[in-house]
């Protein structure tokens, strides 16, 4: 570990030796001036009121077969409307962002009120805590993609539902074809237990090789940066976990234990 990677482990607060009528008619009477009778007027043919047909419900959603590249998934992504609530309170869809060559994928769980502003995941205090995590391992932000399992954010940060997790999935699936990332590296319950289906508690997927998708990519679970931010004891837990993705990749490329 160099003097950067201690820079940011001093950032993570970490010991350097471990990151939304009826048509009013007139009756009107004609009465003749003089003749006493009464003229009534021939009787009205009938008409059916003026009704307006039923306004047609929207069509559902249909996603038609995933674009396989990126920029037509994106243009997918930003048309989306499948989850009813999202695509009405989103301020824009977040893709994600990094490098399309990167061999870490780091997958989060939703936008949140920053990042739904600017369109770009881990944006914010929690992105700035995200950045210096790589760092201590040793990777750029800019040399990882970021994304998450959800490409809307949810009203008042509520937990994703688990029909906008289907919904959205196979956006994220097509990313992980597109990247093929050797390493995933999932932060924070929601996301992990999305992606593995699984109610486990993070506690326990922390620190063993999962893998996801077809190609069984090597999958590894932290904590996120949002929840050390608020418990910033669980930090060196996260540590060890970043220092696993580590050990793990390197061994994946075969570079033997880091
Ligand atoms: S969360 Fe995903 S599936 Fe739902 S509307 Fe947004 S892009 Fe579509």
């Amino acid at each position: 570990m160099g003097s950067v990677g201690n820079a940011y482990l001093d950032a993570l607060g970490i010991d350097r030796w471990v990151p939304r009528g009826a048509v009013e008619e007139a009756a009107t009477l004609a009465i003749p001036p003089v003749a006493p009778k009464v003229s009534v007027p021939a009787p009205v043919p009938a008409t059916a009121p003026a009704i307006s047909p039923p306004r047609a419900a929207p069509a559902p959603y249909q996603r038609g077969p995933l674009a396989d590249d990126w920029a037509g998934l994106r243009d997918q992504v930003a048309g989306c409307t499948a989850c009813e609530q999202l695509c009405r309170t989103r301020t824009q869809t977040v893709f994600g962002v990094g490098n399309e060559r990167a061999e870490w994928l780091v997958i989060g769980e939703a936008p949140g009120a920053e990042e739904d502003r600017q369109g770009e995941p881990f944006v914010g205090r929690a992105g700035q805590l995200l950045n210096a995590m790589l760092l201590a391992i040793g990777l750029p932000r800019d040399t990882v993609y970021i994304a998450n399992v959800l490409k809307c954010r949810p009203p008042g940060n509520r937990d994703p539902r688990p029909e906008e997790v289907s919904n959205c999935l196979p956006f994220l699936s097509r990313q992980v074809e597109l990247l093929k990332p050797k390493i995933i590296l999932v932060v924070g319950r929601i996301a992990a237990q999305n992606l593995l289906a699984t109610d486990v508690p993070l506690a326990r997927l922390r620190g063993k090789l999962h893998h996801f998708g077809p190609a069984d990519t090597p999958l590894v679970v932290t904590y996120h940066p949002a929840y050390l931010l608020r418990t910033p004891a669980d930090k060196r837990k996260a540590w060890e976990d970043l220092k696993f993705a580590r050990a793990t990749y390197a061994r994946l490329i075969g570079g033997g234990s880091a």
